[in-house]
C-alpha cells in the first residue's frame, strides 16, 4: 500500500493550526493564526508565542 497525501495533510494542518499567544501588555492569553497577531483584548501587537 502506498500512502501518498499524508505529508500534504500535515503541512496543511500546520499552516492552519492556531498557536497560543500571550500579550505582554495585558497578560491576556489567546490563540492566533498568522504572523500579524494582535491581542483581542487590548489590540496590542506586543505578543509572544507561548
Ligand atoms: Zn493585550
Amino acid at each position: 500500500m502506498c500512502s501518498v497525501g499524508d505529508s500534504f495533510d500535515i503541512e496543511l494542518e500546520g499552516k492552519l493550526a492556531p498557536k497560543n499567544y500571550v500579550c505582554k501588555d495585558c497578560n491576556n492569553k489567546f490563540k492566533g493564526i498568522g504572523k500579524n497577531v494582535k491581542c483581542p483584548s487590548c489590540q496590542s501587537k506586543n505578543v509572544e508565542v507561548k
